[in-house]
């Protein structure tokens, strides 16, 4: 190294020293509680939407709980709301079973089982399984979800499930439990889940038994959280696989960049292109009525709020994020000019 590239590489050192606390100071305390805060004020009294149905033990939760919890990568939780009280992840889930696959299989696995692309149909479409025969779709929406579940590694039902509430605890910070009325409710309800897996395993795409994956896959969609334990998972992501909160690396780093892109291209369903063109940020929602968000190398954010549109996204939880996230520059397509 020459004496002339120390300096400017002394230069640069200092530079990103001295703008690292700029840009951290940009989301300090009051900014971040203020933006939850506003956004917890103007959507409480929001009562559009409709809580989830079809899975009986849906309709019975309250639909004016509202919770927002926000985690940012150096392990600051911030709330507004109801941030305690419990709704079922469901497809919530799908996101961090499908990062266990990669981590175990690696990323090339979920590309060739199931695919990458946006289906452009709801989240339990048997068109789009016959449409290029189990492939050519994703691991969050139900065949490649339930696909994905029956490629976690385990010597039985028993171990595979272990792992995997495992695995989501680690990325909650918490031990996470299943909410076992939902559970009961929607196994005697699912059906349509059953046959969408014994269709993927016509199509060779599930290879073990396609019964026993989609029982693992409705115990995982009933795990137990709140807006702060969605908020962890999510900050887990925007920090590199690595808990802000714990310290505990929940999956690879190395695999997290593709698990944040199948969530920016299908974790909204048929509306994943909406929402990322009003957010940029990788999502994920679930009929439970959470979604969770991530700026990457920022925050994780999450909203619990049941009363759902028609494509199966929480109303007030995606007009919160999007306002939080907007108001705290989490957009990571929107930079400065250098
Ligand atoms: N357990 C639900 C189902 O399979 C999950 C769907 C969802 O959250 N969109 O129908």
């Amino acid at each position: 190294m020459t004496a002339f590239r120390r300096v400017i590489a002394a230069a640069a050192g200092w530079l990103a020293v001295a703008i690292m606390p700029a840009l951290a100071a940009d989301l300090d305390k009051a900014t971040i509680e203020k933006a939850l805060q506003a956004a917890y004020t103007q959507y409480k009294g929001l009562q559009d939407g409709a809580n989830a149905d079809y899975i009986p033990a849906l309709a019975k939760v309250d639909p004016n709980l509202f919770g927002i919890a926000l985690v940012t990568v150096d392990g600051k939780v911030y709330s507004a709301g109801d941030v305690t009280t419990q709704v079922s992840i469901q497809s919530i889930s799908k996101v961090f079973t499908m990062a266990m696959v990669m981590d175990e299989s690696g990323v090339a696995s979920i590309e060739k089982t199931m695919g990458v692309d946006a289906t452009g149909q709801v989240f339990n479409s048997i068109v789009a399984i016959e449409q290029y025969k189990g492939g050519e779709m994703n691991a969050l929406v139900n065949p490649g979800a339930i696909t994905a579940t029956s490629m976690v590694k385990g010597s039985g039902y028993d171990d595979i499930w272990n792992r995997i509430l495992t695995t989501y605890s680690e990325f909650a910070g918490r031990k996470l439990t299943v909410l076992e009325d939902v559970y009961k409710s929607e196994a005697e309800t699912n059906q349509r889940n059953r046959a969408i897996a014994s269709l993927m395993a016509a199509y060779g795409r599930i290879t073990t038994d396609p019964l026993r994956a989609t029982d693992i896959y409705t115990r995982q969609c009933s795990v137990g959280v709140n807006a702060k334990d969605l908020a962890q998972m999510a900050a887990t992501l925007a920090n590199a696989g690595k808990n802000p909160v714990t310290g505990k690396q929940a999956m690879k780093a190395e695999n997290v960049p593709e698990t944040l892109a199948v969530m920016a291209t299908a974790g909204l369903y048929d509306d994943s292109g909406k929402w990322l063109y009003h957010t940029g940020l990788p999502a994920k929602s679930g009929v439970g009525g959470g979604i969770i968000a991530v700026a990457p190398g920022k925050f994780g954010i999450a909203v619990v709020s049941p009363p759902l549109d028609a494509a199966g996204n929480s109303v007030r939880a995606q007009k919160a994020i999007a306002d939080i996230s907007n108001a705290l520059g989490g957009n990571p397509y929107a930079v400065s000019a250098q």
